[in-house]
């Protein structure tokens, strides 16, 4: 099972920070509190999308599949910066934890198959390295299912535009727990952050108020349906 630790870099005051960002450029008085709240709510009830990149989040995703983390990469607005535990320098031959599923863990024998196919890889590269073969290309055969770290820092514009895609029904399941996850860490984070999770990370069917994906999971009615 994945964790998701926020750093103490993350901005804990996002809305305010927006609202004082801004209030920068409108004349505003940024030495109120109360103010800078108010107008960071203005800010994203508005759709300024500029604004919302002031808030940073810096965090720690670990224990997800390589797999999930190759879709995590794929979401590039705002110039993310990514660190991942290295397959060169971290020795995996006493075994490598992966991901199952709930398809698998639901049914024994197709999951004492999969394990043995975790387990022949494994095997394989013990084999590889006792013939001296060098670890990174030994590396090649780690499986997409095997556990990973990556370190991250972002924007909560990312992150809101990454919520539509991948809080969607359709979108991969481990993905849909990472985004659930993410929320939870964001949300103990701060009050400032359970507001925008709670009002902000939706998916996209929320967003434009019928579903926009080929295959429909029915939570919204197709546009052509609602006209
Ligand atoms: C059901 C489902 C199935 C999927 N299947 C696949 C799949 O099979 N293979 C796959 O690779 N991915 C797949 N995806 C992932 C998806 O297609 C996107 O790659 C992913 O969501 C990240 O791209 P993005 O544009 O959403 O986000 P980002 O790249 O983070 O972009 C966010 C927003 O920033 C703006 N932006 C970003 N870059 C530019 C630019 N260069 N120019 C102008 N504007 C820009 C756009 O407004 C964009 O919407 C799937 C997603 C879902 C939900």
């Amino acid at each position: 099972m994945g964790n998701i630790i926020i750093q103490n870099e993350t901005t804990a005051d996002p809305i305010s920070l927006i609202g004082r960002e801004a209030g920068v450029c409108w004349g505003g008085n940024v030495t109120d509190p109360e103010k800078n709240y108010k107008r960071g709510l203005d800010c994203l009830l508005s759709g300024h999308g500029r604004t919302w990149e002031y808030p940073q989040v810096y965090m720690v995703l670990d224990g997800y599949s390589a797999r999930v983390i190759r879709e995590f990469y794929t979401h590039i607005a705002g110039g993310p910066t990514r660190l991942q535990a290295s397959t060169r320098y971290i020795n995996y031959q006493k075994g490598f934890p992966y991901v199952t599923a709930p398809s698998l863990k639901a049914k024994r024998s197709a999951k004492a198959i999969y394990d043995e196919a975790m387990n022949s890889i494994l095997k394989a590269m013990q084999e590889l390295e006792a013939m001296d073969i060098p670890r990174e290309d030994i590396g090649m055969l780690l499986p997409l299912a095997m556990e990973t770290k990556v370190v991250v820092r972002t924007n909560l514009r990312n992150l809101i535009d990454m919520s539509h895609q991948r809080m969607c029904t359709r979108a991969y399941w481990e993905y849909r727990n990472l985004m659930q996850d993410m929320i939870k860490a964001l949300n103990e984070y701060s009050d400032e952050w359970k507001y925008l999770t709670e009002h902000y990370f939706q998916p996209k069917c929320e967003v434009c108020g019928f579903c926009t994906e080929a295959k429909c999971c029915g939570r919204k009615p197709r546009k052509e349906e609602l006209s």
